[in-house]
């Protein structure tokens, strides 16, 4: 009997090394995020609930279930959200950064009263690389606490901007501004050129920052400029960002001077070209839309800022159905007044909504395209940001849904559009590294980012006084 107990100990024992030794080891990997639903927004736009996000370095390696990924992978570290909403960073195809120093400046005018009086005025005194900084550090911070991973900006000093934003560790497409008249950063065009070759030679090998050249818009340069611009981005294979058509203004001076809409005026000098963003794009034709999407130009909609600005209601459902790759932007906090893509999202929808008086012309779905993979198309980076799919980068963002307002909840896609604030965002991951887990920021020290922005503050108040 003993014998025969004893044998059978020794089968049980040989029987279950030999299932040990079948199971493969599981692979180590950096970091592993469980969501309560997983929101790839991948080609199917696949939703896991629940899900989970295997990530290695920068990239991530598998979306699959909670079960099959805790069997393949042994991470390192891993970010519990069973009771939130995961989800690609939001990318933010337009902004300002340093501009958040001026928020609340200057409200209720329109655009060229706005820029004309108050805010090229408050530049010329103001915009150093100190302001801006400050003035970045303050946007990032807003930026990873709202859930942004991406933004598209352009501004003076991009350098200072470009360091500030590898410190905070967001991914940005940085466009070194030109203008035809004396700025803070260059007194010709010329030296706007020279200084915008130097941003793109020093970062065009940066792993979060994808340098370009921005001429700040067709009514603000002259023809040898903006083909000088177009050139240069050319020659280095960088994007190219302008502001488009953002007012009636706008398209008169072009219709005044060259007999052609600005985007026609933009063919006819040959500026269009790959990797190009033009931003707003508001009052175009049928022909100028046929004309972006012959150049396969992205255009960034920001329409808190072209509503605050009364600038008018850019035709959203026509882009769509014309093809054009279309992102979402707040627009430089001056005139929106936060960068908070939650609150775009839902501003977004309203106004198509309003502006067509069809309830269906941008639901909640498409929001959340344009925040996401849309916006990584008009960047030109859908092969690598935009979704969660095996092979991206990992940039992600996990949402909390226990708020009142966002209670009951039927339909996670609705609730991130319709009642979702940044302030709702949890933890926000770029290119693999935790930059936000539990509301606490680690890449930048909050409290000194909030004191040198009110201390900046001051000087800007005393400057735009005299
Ligand atoms: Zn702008």
């Amino acid at each position: 009997m003993k014998t025969l107990r004893l044998l059978a100990l020794f089968i049980a024992a040989i029987v279950l090394t030999a299932g040990q030794s079948v199971q493969p080891a599981r692979r180590p990997i950096s970091l592993v995020v469980v969501g309560g639903s997983v929101i790839t927004q991948d080609a199917r736009r696949s939703v896991l609930a629940p899900g989970a996000v295997a990530i290695e370095g920068t990239d991530i390696i598998e979306v699959g279930s909670p079960e099959a990924i805790a069997a393949k992978y042994r991470a390192s570290d891993t970010i519990e959200a069973r009771d939130q909403i995961v989800l690609p960073g939001l990318i933010n195809t337009h902004t300002h950064a340093p501009m958040v120093m001026y928020r609340g400046l200057a409200d209720d005018l329109a655009l060229m009263d706005w820029l004309q009086k108050y805010i090229f005025p408050a530049e010329a005194k103001t915009v150093s690389p100190a302001f801006v900084r400050t003035g970045t550090r303050l946007a990032a911070l807003e930026m990873i606490e709202s859930g942004t991973t991406t933004y598209a900006d352009m501004y003076y000093f991009e350098e200072e901007i470009a360091k500030a934003t590898r410190e905070a560790g967001l991914r940005g497409v940085l466009g070194q501004t030109i203008i035809q008249f004396p700025v803070a950063d260059a007194k010709t065009p010329a030296e706007g050129l020279a200084r915008a070759e130097a941003f793109v030679k020093a970062f065009k090998d940066d792993s979060l920052i994808v340098p370009a050249v921005a001429p700040h818009a067709m009514y603000t340069n002259d023809r040898a400029t903006l083909v000088a611009c177009a050139e240069l981005a050319r020659r280095y294979g960088v994007p190219v960002i302008i502001h488009l058509a953002e007012t009636e203004d706008e398209v008169r001076i072009a219709r005044d001077e060259h007999r052609l809409t600005p985007t026609a005026y933009l063919e006819s000098i040959g500026f269009w070209g790959p990797k190009t963003l033009a931003a707003h794009g508001v009052w175009v034709t049928g022909e100028d839309m046929a004309i972006l999407k012959r150049h396969g130009i992205g255009v960034a909609h920001n329409p808190e800022s072209n509503m605050k600005l009364a600038s008018g209601a850019a035709p959203v459902t026509k882009y769509l159905r014309a093809g054009v790759a279309l992102g979402l932007g707040t627009d430089g906090a001056a005139s929106n007044n936060d960068l908070d893509m939650f609150e775009a999202m839902r501003q977004a929808s309203f106004l198509a909504k309003h502006a067509t008086r069809d309830p269906t012309a941008l639901p909640a779905r498409t929001a959340l395209d344009l925040a996401t993979i849309g916006g990584a198309r008009a960047l030109g980076m859908e092969r690598q940001i935009g979704s969660l799919e095996r092979g991206k980068l990992a940039d992600l963002i996990t949402v909390s849904v226990g708020a009142a307002r966002q209670t009951p909840l039927y339909d996670p896609v609705s609730h991130l559009v319709y009642v979702t604030r940044g302030d709702d965002v949890r933890t926000t991951i770029v290119n693999g590294r935790v930059l936000m887990k539990d509301r606490q920021v680690r890449t930048l020290d909050r409290a000194s980012v909030i004191a040198d922005a009110n201390r900046l503050a001051q000087k800007v108040r005393e400057a735009v006084a005299r």
